[in-house]
């Protein structure tokens, strides 16, 4: 069977179906070396590596599984999230243009922000789920990037992919979508016109907590694809092996993890929801969300396993939910197998976030142990 009729589940249980040819191992073999040897002719003895910083078999491999499950062309690993993104803005030229969706991933803003301000870049700041709002921003002058991420962090904002891929080509720049919430498994950004999908593998693909990691998916290569991809080649900003390997043997289990942790944060949601000590969830699922038809159109299969959830009173009251919590671990990042609880405002009170929000990613656990350790830690 070809890779690109194989379903999500089976892509991933078999990670690209590579068997080692040499030892009839069926999962990859880690290679550390960081040289290749020539034979006597200065040949190499094998043609697709010379040095690790261009060529590392498991990183390809997982490279080729990540492109199959987002339905992408090419995929290019990175050492983190921000590493990823900081090697797509790099191809905007100095004087250019960038639009980037607000009360987004704090370092994703940080970043873009510094990065713009050095090299002259117009950055222009919008509440993307408002779609109004990104076609008039679009509309004001040509761009190269607009950045929109979908389900957002920590706001759990939903944007309109299509409708932001149609504004963003009409400016003449490529829609990326930071789709680290949704996961290949939920949303498929390619199929509604995104030209490069990015995630931080350091989430739920890996899973496990125990890699850091980025990728940039492309849905067609071109001239910004192959400057992004010499410039990985050439600044460095690659995965190791052993890292390419832990993430290649996460990513196995990735749909499994994702409908779990989709179907307990579901059950979560709608716990909180009904809860008399909790002002509001955040949370695409629930119907009484603002971005609730868009999410069931675009993320097909469920709402994700990131929420935020506001509770009464300010922000001793949310501490002291935080503090309560026996099986959330209070930890930043999410996506893992075991549930996190952060409480934004102590990282970033900046931003306008309520001192009241707490988000929770939500794990593998049993549903029901989960409600009763918030249930205990709300008082119940
Ligand atoms: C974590 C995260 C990033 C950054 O990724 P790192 O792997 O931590 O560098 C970017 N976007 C989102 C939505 C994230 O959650």
């Amino acid at each position: 069977m070809d890779a690109k009729d194989m379903k999500p589940a089976t892509l991933a249980a078999q990670a690209g179906g590579v068997i080692d040819v040499q030892s009839g191992g069926v999962v990859p073999p880690i290679q550390p070396s960081t040289t290749f040897a020539r034979d006597r002719d200065y040949e190499p003895l094998n043609a697709d590596n010379i040095y690790a910083r261009d060529h590392n078999d498991v990183a390809r491999q997982a490279e080729a599984v990540l492109a199959q499950l987002e339905g992408g062309t090419e995929a290019l690993l990175f050492p983190s999230g921000m590493a990823a993104i900081a090697a797509l803005f790099r191809t905007v030229p100095n004087g250019g243009r960038v639009v980037v969706q607000s009360g987004i991933y704090w370092g994703t803003t940080k970043w873009i922000r510094d990065f713009c301000e050095r090299r002259q870049i117009e950055m222009t700041e919008v509440e993307a789920s408002d779609i109004a709002q990104l076609q008039e921003a679009c509309a004001q002058a040509p761009a190269q990037i607009v950045w929109i991420e979908t389900p957002s962090n920590p706001w759990l904002r939903i944007v309109d992919i299509e409708a932001a891929a149609e504004a963003a080509h009409q400016t003449g720049a490529l829609l990326v979508v930071d789709s680290t919430a949704a996961t290949p498994i939920l949303s498929k950004p390619f199929a509604l016109g995104a030209d490069i999908v990015m995630h931080s593998t350091t989430k739920a693909i890996n899973g496990h907590s125990d890699v850091l990691s980025g990728v940039l998916v492309a849905k067609e290569t071109g001239p910004v694809w192959d400057e992004i991809a010499t410039d990985r080649a050439s600044a460095g900003a690659v995965l190791g092996p052993f890292e390419a390997w832990l993430l290649l043997r996460g990513m196995r289990t990735l749909p499994l993890r994702v409908n779990q942790m989709c179907s307990n944060a579901m059950k979560v949601a709608v716990f909180l929801d009904d809860h008399p000590q909790v002002e509001e969830v955040l949370y695409p699922g629930l119907p009484s969300h603002a971005g609730h038809d868009l999410a069931c159109k675009q993320m097909k299969g469920g709402f994700g396993f990131l929420m935020s959830f506001l509770v009464k009173g300010g922000r001793e009251d949310a501490l002291k939910v935080a503090g309560r919590l026996n099986l959330f671990h209070r930890a930043t990042s999410l996506g893992g197998v075991e549930s996190l609880v952060e409480h934004r405002y102590t990282i970033e009170p900046h931003t306008g976030i309520p001192e009241n929000l707490l988000r929770i990613s939500i794990g593998i656990e049993d549903a029901d142990d989960l409600i009763a350790d918030l249930a205990q830690a709300l008082g119940q």
